[in-house]
């Protein structure tokens, strides 16, 4: 029966009109094989058409397939099926003693299409989501299932790979001993005078949140690991009342504040896995640059400060640590990520974002895959050293672009 299947944020109504989600490996298998375009949908939570299968191509989900979470205590490694999202993952790898380092600011993702994207939490010396990834389990074209490890001089491409290469069945991470988290929000913090890195280094992971209506920062959350000092910020005030990063919503969805410790991963998410992450109407786009012109490109937004405003809902200022996926937006450079959740208005939206970037074009900016851009592609993959050593790994292990769609041939500038 024809469905309409569309995108979390519902901005994108995707071309096919059936959701194919078969329940077995087999049978994903064979779907792939008697198929010449696919596109794998995640939890849909990425705001623009990369997840869009072409008019011609099959539309396929994971999530019927059993939800497959294989801890290994003695590796400290965990196995996990390609639909699976994190909230259930980290309840099932907690259950063990253990930890992923980083979460985004949601549980509700799914790990495959966050780690395809270079999704990331916050953390000078964090990186990106894909950075605990060692190895994958993928069916490529003609349907055939197949391994790549950190041993793989490939492997720079495999994990943040924007769905390019083929279906991941299965991803192992990396774990660590479990580990408890404080959040202390704080609020007030002035741009003026923003000793950036000493802020950003001030907890295991910190967010800076502002709506850009007056200079400066409404609120600082520190995520600190009590096996980790707690260090001074005497820079702005500890909050008086739970806080939502969105002006207006209620903090009954977000982690606990206050300092209450609690497991990893009740504190590293901003938001409850069982409440509506962010504010639920919205688009987001987000911009990663090298850490040092944080200061600068945020006194180049506080210049367009009004414009940005109009059309915002919050602001948000993370770090992640450099790491060596090639397209990865944190890729050989440790950033400062600019992160900006708008109204949804498409139409009011895409002239507030074109002259955001160019006011962070003398920064070198590379946008989240996952998000709403403007900038031209040619740009976009400038900004990637290994763009050349990308666009060669899938003709080679996708030559006949099975898994490519628009979004992809238009950004990487594949031939089909
Ligand atoms: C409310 C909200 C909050 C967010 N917070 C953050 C944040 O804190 N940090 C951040 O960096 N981003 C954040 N994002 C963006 C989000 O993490 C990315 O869009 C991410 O890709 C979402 O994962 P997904 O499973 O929904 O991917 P989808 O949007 O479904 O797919 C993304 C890409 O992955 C591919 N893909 C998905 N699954 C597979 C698979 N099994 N095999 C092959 N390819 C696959 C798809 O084809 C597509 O190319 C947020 C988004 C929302 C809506």
């Amino acid at each position: 029966m024809a469905e309409t299947v569309t995108n979390w944020a519902g901005n994108i109504t995707f071309a096919a009109t059936e959701l194919h989600r078969p329940p077995t490996l087999d049978a994903l298998c064979s779907l792939v094989a008697g198929s010449t375009r696919v596109r794998v949908l995640g939890s849909g939570h990425s705001f623009n058409e990369i997840a869009a299968p072409d008019a011609d191509g099959v539309l396929l989900s994971l999530d019927a397939l059993p939800v497959d979470i294989d801890v290994d205590t003695t590796a400290r490694t965990v196995r996990v099926g390609g639909g699976v999202r994190y909230a259930e993952l980290a309840r099932r790898v907690h259950a063990h003693g253990l930890a992923l380092p980083n979460m985004a600011s949601l549980p509700h993702i799914s790990v495959a299409g966050s780690v395809a994207t270079g999704t990331h939490g916050s953390g000078v010396r964090n990186g990106s989501l894909a950075a605990a990834v060692r190895e994958v389990e993928i069916v490529t074209a003609p349907g055939t299932p197949g391994v790549m490890g950190r041993d793989d001089k490939r492997f720079g491409g495999v994990v943040t790979s924007l769905g390019a290469l083929g279906v991941v069945t299965a991803l192992t991470l990396d774990l660590e001993p479990a580990f408890e988290v404080e959040q202390h929000v704080f609020t007030e913090l002035p741009l003026d005078g923003l000793d950036f890195e000493t802020v950003a280094g001030a907890a295991y992971s910190v967010s800076l949140f502002t709506d850009w209506r007056a200079p400066g920062f409404r609120q600082v959350w520190l995520k600190r690991r009590t096996d980790q000092p707690l260090a001074d910020f005497p820079w702005a005030e500890p909050a008086t009342e739970a806080l939502h990063p969105v002006p207006g919503m209620p903090a009954v969805n977000c982690t606990e504040q206050f300092g209450v410790p609690g497991p990893w991963h009740e504190r590293l998410p901003h938001f409850r896995a069982e409440f509506t992450p962010s504010s639920g109407n919205e688009l987001q786009s987000e911009y990663l640059l090298p850490r040092g012109h944080a200061v600068d490109a945020l006194h180049a937004i506080d210049g367009i400060r009004e414009t940005v405003a109009g059309v915002l809902q919050t602001c948000e200022v993370r770090t992640v640590a450099a790491d060596e996926q090639w397209l990865s937006p944190a890729y050989g450079r440790d950033s400062v990520a600019l992160h900006f959740t708008w109204v949804a208005d498409t139409e009011a939206v895409l002239p507030v974002v074109r002259e955001l970037e160019s006011v962070l074009e003398p920064f070198a900016p590379r946008p989240h895959w996952g998000k709403v851009f403007a900038m031209p592609a040619e740009v976009v993959r400038g900004r990637y050293p290994r763009i050349d050593d990308f666009r060669a790994l899938v003709r080679q292990v996708d030559p006949s672009g099975t898994f490519t769609n628009a979004f992809l041939t238009d950004v990487l500038g594949l031939t089909r």
